[in-house]
This record gives C-alpha cells, sequence and structure tokens, in this order.
C-alpha cells in the first residue's frame, strides 16, 4: 500500500540519521529511500543507527541532484520545520496520509523531500515541490531530528494505510499525472515563451515564475492536459515568430 512512496534526504551530514531513518521507515513498511548527495555514506553509523534495516541501505538509491532523484514522480512534498516567507500550499503530515494514501494516488509515484540537518531545504528546492509538509508540533522549538521527522511522517501514512485498505479497490480512473520532469520541461518551455513574447523581463522572472510554479503545482496537472498546455505555447511562439 505505501510502495508508491519514497523518502529522498538531501545532503545529508549525519550517516547516523541515514540509518535511523532506514529504520524508521522500514518499521513503518515502506522500502524506497533515496539520498541526494549524502555528505558520508556508506557508513558504520549509519548500518549501526539502522539495526535491523540495512537491507534498505543495501537498496538504496544515490542521486547527484533532487531534479534527478524526484525525475520519475508526479507529486512531490517538502518536509518543513520553519514558516516560510513565500506561503507554498502546505498540509500536516496527518492530512498528507489522508490525501495521498489511496489506490487512485497509488498510480503515482510520490516523493517525500527532507532536508539538511543544519539548514533544510532551500528554496529552489521548494519550488518543485506541490506542497509542504508539516510536523504540527511546539512554534518555539519546531525543528525535529531528521529521523525523527521521518518515523513521524512514516508512522501517519502506516495508519492510514491501515485504514483505507478495504475501501478503495476498483477504482477505474486512468488519468496518470504528469511528473516532475515532464513539468520541469513545460516551466522551462513556458519561460522561454513568456520571455519570446515580451511578457518577462530577465531580472523579474524568477518570482513570476515561482508564482506560476505554485498555481500549476496547486492543480495537479495530468499528462494530456500538460499536452495541450505545451501545444498553446508552440502555438504562440509560432505565432511571435511570424
Ligand atoms: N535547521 C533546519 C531544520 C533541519 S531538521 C531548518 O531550519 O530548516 C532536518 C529536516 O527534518 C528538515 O529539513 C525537514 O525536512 C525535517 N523536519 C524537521 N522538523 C520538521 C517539522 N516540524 N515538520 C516537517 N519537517 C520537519
Amino acid at each position: 500500500m505505501l510502495s508508491h512512496f519514497k523518502i529522498v534526504l538531501v545532503e545529508t551530514s549525519h550517516p547516523g540519521n541515514i540509518g535511523g531513518v532506514a529504520r524508521a521507515m522500514k518499521n513503518m513498511g515502506m522500502s524506497n529511500l533515496c539520498l541526494v548527495n549524502p555528505k558520508i555514506f556508506p557508513s558504520a553509523d549509519a548500518t549501526s543507527r539502522a539495526s535491523g534495516a540495512s537491507d534498505l541501505l543495501n537498496s538504496v538509491e544515490i542521486c547527484p541532484s533532487l531534479q534527478n532523484a524526484i525525475a520519475d514522480c508526479q507529486l512531490v512534498l517538502g518536509a518543513s520545520a520553519r514558516d516560510r516567507t513565500i506561503s507554498w500550499p502546505e498540509l500536516t503530515a496527518r492530512e498528507c496520509a489522508e490525501k495521498f494514501v489511496t489506490a487512485e494516488q497509488s498510480k503515482n509515484k510520490i516523493a517525500l523531500v527532507f532536508g539538511r540537518e543544519n539548514s533544510g531545504l532551500k528554496n529552489h528546492e521548494l519550488d518543485i515541490c506541490h506542497y509542504l509538509l508539516h510536523i504540527p508540533c511546539n512554534p518555539k522549538f519546531s525543528s525535529l531530528n531528521l529521523a525523527t521527522a521521518v518515523q513521524v511522517v512514516c508512522y501517519e501514512l502506516f495508519v492510514a494505510s491501515g485504514q483505507k485498505a478495504e475501501s478503495t479497490i476498483g477504482d477505474k480512473n486512468e488519468i496518470v499525472l504528469a511528473n516532475a520532469q515532464q513539468m520541469e520541461l513545460f516551466y522551462q518551455h513556458m519561460q522561454q515563451t513568456l520571455l519570446d513574447i515580451d511578457f518577462l523581463h530577465p531580472e523579474k522572472s524568477v518570482s513570476i515564475m515561482r508564482r506560476l510554479r505554485r498555481i500549476y503545482n496547486r492543480i495537479s496537472l495530468d499528462t494530456k492536459e500538460l499536452d495541450i498546455l505545451r501545444g498553446i505555447l508552440r502555438f504562440s511562439q509560432n505565432h511571435n515568430n511570424k
């Protein structure tokens, strides 16, 4: 029930945390772990903290960048301890579990992205997330240890999967959401088109593109809808070149 989730750890500094995450995941019946540029891995610390979950460390996926790690995912959720100045759409860990542990969503690959121990996720990394995922806690001390944060999120998914297991069979909906790589190509295409028609100015393009990403991330485009939008972009570029 939870095999469509992938836990992605970005530039983890302490290998012990990687082991702690593997253990937390296996306790909750999850196995897809991906490391983006870990500072130290493999490591004896990771193996000893993983305890009986070193099989997850043996099958771990290691990626050179976050883009790479989420390329095959249709939905990307970024776990964040902090209030951000730009408000990305936010879900609590429980709301996330209720929304994404369903048979319909199990056709999509979903990445749960966790940040660095000392500085979390950067804004440009949150830009590729459809939602921010927050674990509610003491607002004056809201930063959990990385492996603890993964534990809480996986626990919520596990509980939700038990509740949903009976009730979600028989969904006939064939819609496939666009994955992160397809969305990234779409955003590049849109940015180029908006520059070509002089709607965007290079120096202002970052904040406008960030807002446009928020709009499109909010509505979870499927591949057919994305084809239509790319067709419109191609048409307006051709039209502009005439
Ligand atoms: N000092 C960092 C926090 C690092 S904790 C900062 O200021 O952002 C390491 C990671 O654990 C975070 O990037 C986040 O992915 C996750 N995490 C920690 N506490 C969390 C919380 N309350 N809600 C959601 N994710 C949390």
